[in-house]
């Protein structure tokens, strides 16, 4: 199916996107974290959120799910890995499932770290964001796995299974008995490779050679996962309707730019959300015209 809109990002800039399509009777794909932002859940007390005095952050993510929940609103819990444009439709790739949109709100929040030196030329070469995509091109080979989301564990135990050998670095304290399993006590900080990733660095200078390497982190810089789109610094350009330089695609909350705060990111995925009712209206007209 075609859905009016997908929105990747389950925190507050997504949750006030989908409230507001969801109150004009949109298809919606919500895509991210079932429990919402990861950022709130860390987050120990808010206290400049209005109309929620004083809060911890995983009570507030609480109060959001509940929100959504009430409207029937779905999280599909899947992380977006590619996105791309094909005519006037979006096609995103949710970790093994393909879904197609006719409107996209880019609500993903600003990845905690910066992407590692050459993982950008290499990704797609070597280097892969999706266990379960890609996985099965390592069989038998040596992996590299670098995991700053517990929530993917998962995926190192099915690397394991695939793989000869497999490195792996987290930062949340991964265990296995597995003989085929070194845990890494240093980050991975560089990709080598010419044509294809061969190698990683790690920050004491040790250099293991590999044949893959899975970065598996909760968010992925924009122009990585939707290439081509127009970035001002790390951030997504918008227009001041939160539409990005592709027509269809907004975007809203921290990936737009500072100050990165709540209250910033529920304004602008409401202003979104009109925005999108706009494009959709406008759209529907000129299939209207053309018939
Ligand atoms: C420790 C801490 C304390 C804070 N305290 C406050 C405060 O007191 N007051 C305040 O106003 N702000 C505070 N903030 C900032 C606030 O949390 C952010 O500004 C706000 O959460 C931004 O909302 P967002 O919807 O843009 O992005 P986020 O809340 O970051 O949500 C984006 C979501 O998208 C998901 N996502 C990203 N990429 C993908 C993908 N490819 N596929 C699927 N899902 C994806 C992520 O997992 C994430 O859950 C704090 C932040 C931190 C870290």
């Amino acid at each position: 199916m075609t859905y009016d809109v997908a929105i990747v990002g389950t925190g507050p800039a997504g949750l006030s996107a989908a409230l507001t399509l969801k109150l004009h009777n949109k298809e919606i794909l919500w895509l991210g974290s079932a429990v919402g932002s990861d950022k709130i859940e860390k987050s120990e007390k808010i206290a400049n959120y209005p109309g929620v005095p004083m809060v911890g952050g995983s009570e507030l993510n609480r109060i959001f799910r509940k929100q959504a929940e009430e409207l029937g609103i779905q999280i599909t819990e899947k992380k977006v890995t590619n996105i791309a444009a094909l005519d006037d439709k979006f096609m995103l790739l949710a970790d093994n499932d393909m879904y197609e949109a006719r409107s996209l709100l880019l609500a993903t929040g600003i990845p905690a770290a910066k992407g590692m030196e050459n993982e950008e030329r290499l990704l797609g070469s070597g280097v892969s964001y999706c266990a379960t995509c890609d996985g099965f091109l390592y069989k038998e080979k040596r992996i590299a796995v670098y995991c700053t989301d517990s929530r993917m564990a998962h995926d190192i135990d099915y690397l394991e299974e695939i793989a000869s050998k497999l490195y792996v670095y987290t930062n949340f304290g991964y265990s296995s008995d597995s003989p085929k399993i070194e845990i890494l006590n240093k980050p991975i900080i560089k990709l080598g490779g010419e044509m294809k990733a061969d190698s990683v660095e790690l920050s004491d200078g040790r250099r293991l050679d590999v044949d893959g390497v899975f970065i598996l982190r909760p968010t992925i810089a924009p122009s990585t996962l939707f290439s081509g789109l127009e970035l001002e610094g790390a951030h997504i350009k918008v227009d001041k309707n939160q539409e990005t330089s592709y027509k269809g695609c907004f975007a809203a909350g921290d990936c737009t730019g500072r100050p990165y705060q709540i209250a910033k990111a529920v304004g602008e995925g409401s202003v979104a959300a009109h925005a999108i009712l706009e494009y959709l209206s406008e759209s529907d007209k000129g299939s209207a015209h053309a018939e």
